[in-house]
């Protein structure tokens, strides 16, 4: 793409990424824990704070690489009865833990797809908003994703994504470095046994484009009122767009 954030082939770069998520899917949430800090829980915490779920009426959200189902839990509970939770995601191993994780607690206020955000099997206009937390960056083709994004969405939906970005602060930005390139396959290395796939997950990060490079893209989508808001000296920002 023109953006220019690919060394690994689109063809080749979805098997990785799906590699990497079979093999940590058992550990993936005590990992979010170790190498976040806890902070990931406070990221996805104003997340969902920020997509103001309606307590009253009918909400359905589609949390795309919804993995084991951290947005989807917090959005049911920040929500109604009325509320609904589509979970989707491409990988087998992911979703078998969310679903495990949801028990019979939400009935049939959740459901789970397996699926790839690049080719949504659902229908036009079927969601009041579209969620998608870490997950943007692991899909080979974004602008396929957007366009799908905006597809599924009723007019009056939003779209909501949360992101990692590179850290543009001086000091921060080597304190980040150091603690990803080295802190973080270690940890991966003790915890799940695979350095190598925790070091393709921080290599992501760093190829994944700019916040306001990323705002045109969800533009470009036909997204409107878009805007990304930084979390934690820009460690993480949240991105909104509407279709209208
Ligand atoms: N959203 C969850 C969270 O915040 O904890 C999971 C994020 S996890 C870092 C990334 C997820 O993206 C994985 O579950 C992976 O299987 C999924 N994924 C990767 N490529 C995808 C694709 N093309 N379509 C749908 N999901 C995908």
């Amino acid at each position: 793409t023109h953006f220019g954030f690919e060394t690994v082939p689109l063809e080749e770069k979805q098997g990785r990424v799906n590699h990497v998520f079979h093999s940590v899917a058992r550990r993936y949430d005590i990992m979010n824990d170790l190498m976040s800090g806890g902070l990931h829980r406070i990221w996805k915490d104003t997340f969902i704070t920020n997509l103001r779920v309606p307590k009253n009426g009918p909400f359905r959200l589609l949390d795309v690489a919804g993995g084991t189902g951290d947005i989807a839990f917090r959005a049911l509970a920040s929500g109604g009865e009325n509320t609904r939770v589509t979970v989707l995601d491409i990988n087998s191993g992911m979703l078998e833990v969310g679903r495990e994780r949801a028990g019979d607690r939400y009935g049939d206020r959740i459901d789970f797809v397996e699926a790839n955000a690049e080719e949504l099997p659902l229908p036009d206009e079927s969601y009041d908003a579209y969620t998608i937390a870490f997950g943007i960056r692991n899909v080979p083709r974004i602008d396929k994703a957007l366009a799908e994004a905006y597809r599924v969405l009723k007019p009056g939906g939003r779209f909501m994504c949360l992101e990692f970005s590179k850290v543009d602060m001086p000091l921060i930005d080597k304190i980040y470095d150091l603690y990803s390139f080295n802190v973080i396959p270690q940890i991966g290395k003790v915890v799940t046994g695979d350095a190598d796939s925790y070091q393709y997950l921080v290599e992501s990060i760093r190829k994944f484009p700019a916040p306001s490079v990323f705002a045109r893209m969800i533009e470009d989508a036909g997204f409107k009122r878009v805007t990304h808001k930084p979390q934690t000296m820009g460690v993480v920002n949240i991105h909104s767009g509407w279709k209208i």
